[in-house]
């Protein structure tokens, strides 16, 4: 059983049906041999060619939303390192087109496409040109977020609504269209980007639409992980703290970069860097029995 790799979902769908069938089979032979067939992929699992290796995700299709800079161009690279091709969609389609030629440089497929995240049409566009261009869709990275600054009693209406649109509704948006493909195939690793900003509040800087956005998007992640985890469909999210993107480096925050590096039991803001080995983790089929995790990586600021 030795070299038989994992990392094909076939794998794992394999399993779901497999347990499907032997929930509704009645005849005891055939029943036994389902058994049988169970503990035979389960033994593939546990023989194959290694960790590592399981961790691979060779040949897989991953779409990544707000790819085209920070911390989804960090995401993008991680999947393609890790043998996926990769479709980089994002607002500004020429960042995306960077990231993509970045990635075909190292030999990795890609794609790069404009979508607004906020509009459902475009975003069942994107999927749909990932499905024409790559033939499958394995991994959703709904990873594109904005976020403003102002005190809750003035608070426009057009900030909370340009907020709750990209970062709760686009996420939304984004896990059902990739689930309409992922669920009819009994596979798929959705992960949404959400922020410590879902569990704790922000100080000094007031950003109500964010922080509210950002708990929905911990909650919608649970609500679906669980909703889909008989089907194949794992969903989780990835929560930073403080990354060092453009996102922070308006004017306007330089000052308040020091206070949150003061706050943060590792004393320095997050290197994207920093967060790859956790998307690769879920994205990968070794997380199978991970799903509605909120995965908070933050350098400890949330322990405070
Ligand atoms: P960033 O601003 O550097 O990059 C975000 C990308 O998303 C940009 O390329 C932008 O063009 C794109 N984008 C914006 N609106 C879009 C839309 N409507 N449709 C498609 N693409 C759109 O930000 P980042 O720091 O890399 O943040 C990525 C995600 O991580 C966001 O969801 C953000 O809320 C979250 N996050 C960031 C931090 C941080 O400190 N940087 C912390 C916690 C969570």
């Amino acid at each position: 059983m030795a070299n038989v790799g994992t990392t094909d979902p076939t794998i794992e769908a394999l399993e779901a049906l497999l347990r499907e069938t032997l929930s509704v089979s009645k005849d005891s032979k055939v029943t036994e041999k389902l058994t049988k067939a169970q503990e035979l992929v389960k033994n593939v699992k546990v023989c194959s060619s290694g960790i590592l290796k399981r961790f691979g995700l060779d040949g897989q299709v991953a779409l990544v939303t707000g790819g085209g800079q920070g911390i989804g161009r960090a995401f993008a690279h991680a999947l393609g390192e890790s043998g996926c091709k990769v479709a980089i969609a994002d607002l500004e389609l020429s960042r995306a087109e960077k990231v993509a030629s970045e990635l075909e440089a190292k030999g990795i497929p890609s794609l790069a496409l404009k979508v607004d995240v906020s509009n459902k049409k475009d975003v069942e566009e994107m999927v749909k040109k990932v499905l024409d261009k790559f033939g499958d869709l394995h991994i959703g990275v709904n990873n594109a977020g904005i976020v403003f600054h102002s005190n809750s009693e003035e608070t426009s209406e057009t900030e909370w609504n340009k907020t709750l649109g990209v970062n709760l509704n686009g996420v939304f948006f984004c896990c059902q269209a990739e689930a309409q493909h992922m669920l009819k195939k009994g596979y798929g690793r959705i992960i949404n980007t959400a922020s410590m900003s879902g569990t704790i509040v922000n100080h000094p800087q007031k950003q109500v639409a964010y922080n509210t956005s950002k708990a929905a998007v911990v909650h919608m992640t649970k609500t679906l992980g669980a909703e889909w985890a008989e089907r194949g469909v794992t969903v989780n999210c990835i929560s930073p703290g403080y990354v060092d993107t453009e996102l922070n480096r308006s004017e306007s925050l330089l000052a308040v970069r020091a206070l949150w590096i003061r706050d943060t039991p590792m004393q320095r803001l997050a290197d994207v860097e920093d967060l790859t080995g956790a998307c690769v983790y879920l994205a990968s089929p070794v997380s199978s029995y991970t799903t509605g995790l909120d995965m908070i990586i933050d350098g400890g600021f949330t322990c405070w």
